[in-house]
């Protein structure tokens, strides 16, 4: 299967699982869905946020963009009265002087205030941070589940097992491909603990096995290394530790960074301002797609530098579209504008 349609493919998955998240039941918990994010050393293909209503809404108090690492040790941490910040924020375990930064950049976007006194800057919150988020899902995405993706997939899904930094791991794939109805023995090498669905190209989704709860709250195994099972294989497996805060953490800027883009931010990275870009309607949504190419492009071959680029006319720009800036503006807020929707109080 071409990368093209692992796109097409991944595209599908999120727009089914905005809409029919979880599988097989009612929606309880509005859902955020994001693609491509995860920590340092993994990316999760898809991932859905189920999340509490209440601290959903409240998280609207922060602005559309993510939260990083710094900026959650702030807001997490700011007193309800005027406190100088080494008094309030627990030591961060790096030089104070970084925290002191963060605190101004949390002033500066107006998610705390923050004043001088004495020569020493003092901070108070305006809203509590809410722990908006109930669970973390991972889906991977294998349109075409042949013996080697599985093989990769297997190993990856075991080390998403051990560490359990999501609640549920699955697999994705296409029953409309010849290794999208995976045989007995290929799904045999997948870890019993991640679930396997199905998602067609009308974009209807099917469950072949449910996944079990990881233990999220419990300390993880970070697989470093491990032999590769050969007959001459003696080395050793290398093991981490991963304790739960750090496990917290992560979490919660994963949750940030998904709320910040969504699964439609591909629109950042094209060039929707080419002439050949479009959204066309798909049986299961709406997708970007190249005429010039005739197919859904990646972005990786969709940026400046496509033999076939062509930059929309300036003429566009000026006449239908005067103040908008023409259609390429107009295909990213448009992306945007269905991505707020899924962030109340925004
Ligand atoms: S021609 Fe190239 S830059 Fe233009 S839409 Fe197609 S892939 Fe993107």
């Amino acid at each position: 299967m071409s990368a093209d349609s692992e796109f097409a493919f991944e595209l599908r998955v999120c727009q089914w699982a905005e809409r029919a998240w979880p599988p097989g039941s009612g929606r309880e918990r509005p859902v955020i869905v994001a693609r491509q994010l995860g920590t340092e050393r993994r990316r999760w293909d898809t991932i859905v946020l189920e999340c509490d209503p209440e601290g959903l809404r409240s998280r609207a108090n922060f602005g559309a963009e993510a939260l990083d690492s710094d900026l959650l040790h702030v807001v997490r941490h700011a007193p309800a009265e005027w406190t100088w910040y080494r008094d309030c924020l627990p030591d961060p375990g790096y030089p104070w002087q970084y925290v002191r930064e963060a605190v101004h950049r949390a002033g500066d976007r107006g998610i705390v205030e923050t004043r001088k006194r004495a020569n020493r800057i003092e901070l108070r919150r305006k809203w509590p941070y809410p722990e908006w988020v109930d669970r973390i899902v991972a889906i991977e995405n294998k349109p075409d589940l042949d013996a080697s993706a599985a093989d990769a997939l297997a190993d990856q899904l075991q080390r998403d097992v051990a560490l359990s930094l999501s609640d549920e791991a699955w697999v994705a794939t296409d029953p409309t491909t010849e290794g999208g109805r995976p045989t007995r023995a290929l799904l045999e090498d997948i870890p019993v603990e991640a679930g396997i669905l199905t998602v067609d190209g009308a974009g209807v989704g099917d469950v072949i096995w449910r996944p079990r709860t990881l233990p999220v709250e419990d300390p993880g195994t970070i697989i470093e290394e491990r032999p590769d099972g050969g007959a001459h294989d003696a080395s050793a497996a290398r093991f981490d530790y991963a304790d739960p805060e750090w496990k917290a953490d992560k979490r919660r800027e994963i949750a940030e960074r998904a709320y910040e883009r969504g699964w439609r931010a591909y629109a950042d990275t094209m060039r929707p301002d080419c002439r050949h870009f479009r959204l066309r309607g798909a049986e299961w949504g709406v997708e970007p797609y190249c005429d010039a190419k005739e197919c859904v492009p990646t972005a990786a071959e969709c940026r400046g530098g496509c033999p076939s680029f062509s930059p929309e006319p300036p003429v566009w720009r000026t006449k239908a579209w005067p103040i908008e800036g023409g259609p390429g503006k107009g295909i990213k807020r448009l992306l945007d504008r269905q991505r707020r929707r899924h962030r109340p109080g925004l």
